[in-house]
């Protein structure tokens, strides 16, 4: 997201778009363009060098009409309520391309988490949490790791929220190690996820999986599942993926003609998903620029690092051999960019539809902690298999019968579901 746009404005513009495609009445636009509640504490911090400060933070429940709010918490330095609001909605509709029955929520804290000791994170959280229990829980608001929050972090809220109520309450977040409550099969929820949309998507243009070939942006959490899926489920090929290198202060792209070993590049990476240039080198893979996985002649395009990556002054470097854009990152696609896509009819699948496996494994880790019984990774995998083949068809569908961009058909499936759940409920 670049500076001058206000994310929040964005997701109001992008909502009242598709509320025009749906023929919305002016009262449900009112009723979904903001938040239901939202929540400005001050957390005061007791500094290891005995100083007190205080911390702004935030908790936004953009709707519930379908379940609980379910939403990222971050620590991020110049966090703001509009950026939260912003994502909050983003995950109201995610929820709902998902089909799954949780509303949209997002947390942040203005602070920098390179700025604090492990201690004072742990008192930050547990701070945090003293001033909105009463407003969390598994059936009012789940919060999840996100930008500068970890496993460890929502095992302290946890605990701290569990100390509140008195009792042991592990569906008040996910995303918790699989020692504590987590779900098997979280780590590489997202970019399973992606796969199978890639696959879906595969079946309806006609095409195999077999030999096809992708250009990855990113080696992180998202785009290592994805490679790694990619290459067993698919049988396809992974020409390169890409990282940032802080040392360096530039990216990379990491480049092998017959296909990257994503294995063998893991053992390569540190935990922030950058990779080894001069081990990779040893290894014959070809470093080249940062932006080189765009330009890359490969069947399918899968930005899977940050916001804002495809944008008009580079879209016309897409390679004419590519047929997909697989959105694994949040926000890739700058609009103008967007219509080159159109234009060219590279078929998209929008970032809220592609990335939400892992939501979907996030309310499969919910569930397990309400019924505490845990399932195998391979049921959680082929449960997820299930709900993400079932949200691709319901978009494709939707572009298909009104003939539409997959963007616009997967926000008209997610507000639909919204509103209707609404309605049934008496709200409008
Ligand atoms: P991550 O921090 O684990 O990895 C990010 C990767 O991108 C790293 O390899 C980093 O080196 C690379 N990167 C950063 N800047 C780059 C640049 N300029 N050029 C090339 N590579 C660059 O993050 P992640 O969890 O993999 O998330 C990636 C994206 O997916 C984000 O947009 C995130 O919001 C979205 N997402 C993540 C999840 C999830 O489950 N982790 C779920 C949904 C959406």
């Amino acid at each position: 997201m670049t500076k001058e746009i206000n994310p929040f404005e964005l997701a109001q513009k992008q909502f009242d778009h598709v509320a025009d495609m749906l023929d919305l009445p002016e009262d449900v636009r009112a009723y979904l363009r903001w938040p239901r509640k939202e929540f400005h504490v001050r957390v005061p911090l007791r500094m290891d060098n005995g100083e007190l400060k205080i911390f702004n933070g935030y908790r936004v429940q953009h709707n519930n009409a379908l379940g609980p709010n379910k939403g990222g918490l971050r620590f991020f330095a110049g966090e703001t309520v509009d950026t939260v609001r912003a994502l909050a909605t983003w995950m109201t509709w995610k929820c709902a391309v998902a089909n799954i029955p949780l509303g949209g929520g997002k947390g942040g804290v203005d602070v920098d988490p390179a700025s604090l000791s492990t201690p004072e994170k742990e008192r930050l959280i547990r701070g945090y949490v003293r001033l909105l229990w009463k407003n969390m829980g598994p059936r009012q608001d789940v919060p999840a790791p996100d930008m500068g929050t970890n496993a460890q972090m929502m095992c302290w809220f946890m605990d701290e929220y569990s100390n509140q109520v008195g009792q042991y309450v592990p569906g008040v977040v996910t995303g918790k190690p699989v020692g504590a409550g987590g779900s098997l099969g979280r780590n590489q929820a997202t970019g399973f996820g992606i796969v199978v949309c890639i696959r879906e998507t595969l079946k309806r243009l006609g095409m195999n999986g077999k030999g096809m070939t992708a250009a990855i942006q990113g080696f992180g959490n998202v785009a290592q599942s994805t490679a790694i899926n990619f290459i067993n489920m698919l049988g396809g090929i992974v020409k390169c993926v890409s990282c940032w290198d802080r040392a360096d202060k530039a990216s990379y792209t990491f480049y092998k003609k017959e296909g990257i070993d994503p294995n063998f590049l893991l053992s390569i990476t540190d935990q922030y998903g950058t990779i080894d240039k001069v081990k990779a080198k040893e290894a014959g893979y070809e470093v080249l620029d940062g932006d080189s996985w765009l330009s890359m002649d490969v069947d399918i395009l899968i930005p899977a690092a940050l916001e804002g990556q495809i944008r008009a002054d580079n879209v016309e470097k897409i390679s004419k051999q590519v047929k997909i854009l697989a959105e694994a990152a949040n926000g890739p696609t700058m609009t103008e960019a967007d219509e080159v896509i159109k234009k060219r009819k590279i078929f998209l699948i929008p970032d809220f539809l592609c990335n939400s496996g892992g939501v979907t494994c996030s309310y499969f880790e919910g569930v397990q902690n309400d019924a505490n019984f845990y399932w195998s990774e391979a049921e959680v995998l082929s449960k997820l298999d299930e709900k993400m083949t079932a949200a691709y068809s319901s978009v494709y569908e939707m572009a298909q019968q009104k003939k539409v961009y997959m963007r616009d058909a997967a926000y008209m499936v997610a507000i639909q579901r919204v509103v209707d759940a609404m309605k049934l409920r008496g709200w409008v």
